[in-house]
């Protein structure tokens, strides 16, 4: 299998050069040069399997075997499930009426972690064959740098330095980061905001002397690695609904931000698995709810939400389905994408908007709606929604798929705060974090400089004798 840019200018390359990439060199994404098809005999097999398993099966099907042979694989794939709590890794629960896809067994108590666990293996494995040290770079407004962080804690060949703004994360936040103790995890907090964090990371990246001479890596969420990883929990949880009959269709109801997970969705229907609707749920950040009921794709202002993995206005995985959309067209997809960074605003034809619609359905769910769905189901359950999961619930009753499958894709003891605002109590930390707030932590406090971020860099990788 071999992976092409979404705008055309990039040579095929391998799986294990699309992980190492990341970003396509002409700016685009890269994806693989077919789909793989999935027919009703395998879907069936598929149904009994368990997680990892059938993980290696999906996975499997996007790495060339004279890549990364299969055997190789299994263990990268055995390992990075087997840091999750449930014995399902990624059980779905009967709640009210609701079924409810549980993501958040791993690690940091969120769904990153079904992506970046295997990322982090990925990295490893290909570094330690390859050779080289990879050193990641990020900056956090508090949930993906922990995932991050615990895909590549103690891993060898890499670094990662993630920069978070100073006392402007949740405690629980900030200790899920500062306290591993792995010497490779480098905590820095800048005295400043999450913008600021941003735009410093981004001025690093664009010193290319710099980024090149410390090879500087990203783990944002246009890895094709991490679609691939997080396709799986879609046939998962079809096949304990469903029970492996191919006749049987189900719909997924989706919170969405940068359009990483409800991608990985699309691509498994594309793949053959029987699924009747998509919902894209967003909250008051709407542009990806605006484009399917417009057409219009249209950046507008960043709001604050109780649901803050979701705050974005760019989605950075939309380009994937827009080449798609496209048919495969890299060059409209190009003048697409050129357009809308000059001027915030891509529009597609009438019959391409038809097709958005057929492909999804969609809605922005408000603050005051999340609140109320967290506290309905509480009521009538006693099962706690985080608010992530709550935006995505709201919208498949909203949009008249109430039976849909939500994908939950954060421990509500995560977002404490909204939590005890809509039901008056708080969700203790599960196991291993009841002692969270009481651990060890280490973080360095930096001012809000470029420099002073490069050189702290530096002379920690210095300290450790990293070579490149
Ligand atoms: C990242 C995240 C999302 C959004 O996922 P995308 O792939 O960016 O669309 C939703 N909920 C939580 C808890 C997240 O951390």
């Amino acid at each position: 299998m071999r992976y092409l840019s979404t705008r055309g200018g990039v040579t095929p390359v391998s799986f294990s050069q699309a992980v190492m990439m990341g970003l396509a060199t002409d700016g685009g994404l890269l994806l693989p040069e077919r789909i793989p098809a999935v027919d009703a005999p395998t879907l069936r097999a598929w149904a009994q399997l368990p997680f990892a398993p059938l993980a290696l099966e999906i996975v499997g099907r996007f790495v060339a075997e004279d890549d990364i042979p299969r055997a190789d694989l299994a263990r990268l794939v055995e390992r990075s499930y087997a840091t999750f709590t449930h014995p399902e890794v990624t059980p779905v629960v009967a709640v009210d009426g609701l079924r409810i896809l549980e993501l958040f067994h791993g690690p940091t108590l969120a769904f990153k972690d079904v992506a970046l666990q295997l990322l982090g293996n990925l990295f490893e494995h290909l570094l330690a064959r390859d050779g080289g040290h990879l050193n990641i770079l990020g900056a956090t407004s508090g949930d993906t740098g922990s995932a991050a962080i615990y895909g590549v804690r103690g891993k060898r060949g890499i670094d990662i330095f993630i920069l978070h703004p100073h006392n402007r994360v949740s405690p629980v936040q900030e200790k899920q980061m500062t306290t591993v103790l792995d010497a490779n995890v480098h905590n820095i907090a800048i005295d400043g905001t999450f913008d600021d964090a941003q735009r410093i990371v981004k001025a690093l990246f664009g010193d290319l002397a710099f980024k090149d001479a410390y090879r500087l890596g990203a783990v944002n969420s246009i890895n094709w690695a991490r679609i691939a990883a997080q396709i799986v929990y879609y046939f998962y949880a079809w096949g304990r609904v469903s029970g492996g009959d191919p006749g049987r269709r189900v719909s997924f109801s989706v919170p969405t931000g940068n359009f990483g997970d409800i991608f990985a969705g699309y691509v498994a229907k594309r793949m053959g698995l029987p699924v009747d609707r998509l919902v894209l749920a967003t909250n008051r950040n709407d542009i990806l709810a605006r484009f399917v009921s417009s057409g219009a794709y249209e950046s507008g202002d960043v709001y604050a939400t109780v649901s803050p993995a979701m705050d974005i206005q760019v989605s950075s995985n939309f380009e994937r389905y827009l080449f798609y959309l496209m048919e495969g067209d890299a060059a409209a997809v190009k003048a697409l994408m050129d357009g809308f960074a000059r001027t915030g605003r891509l529009v597609v034809s009438e019959e391409k908007h038809r097709q958005a619609q057929a492909d999804f359905a969609s809605t922005a769910i408000g603050e005051e709606q999340t609140m109320a769905t967290i506290r309905d189901v509480f009521d009538r359950s006693g099962y706690i929604l985080d608010p992530h999961t709550a935006v995505g619930v709201a919208a498949a009753r909203a949009v008249g798929v109430p039976d849909a499958i939500c994908l939950a894709t954060a421990h509500p003891a995560k977002f404490a705060e909204a939590v005890t605002g809509a039901i008056g109590r708080g969700v203790p930390l599960p196991s291993p974090f009841e002692d969270l707030l009481e651990r060890e932590s280490r973080m360095a406090v930096l001012s809000a400089e470029a420099d002073a971020i490069r050189e702290y860099v530096i002379e920690t990788l210095r300290a450790l004798s990293r070579t490149a």
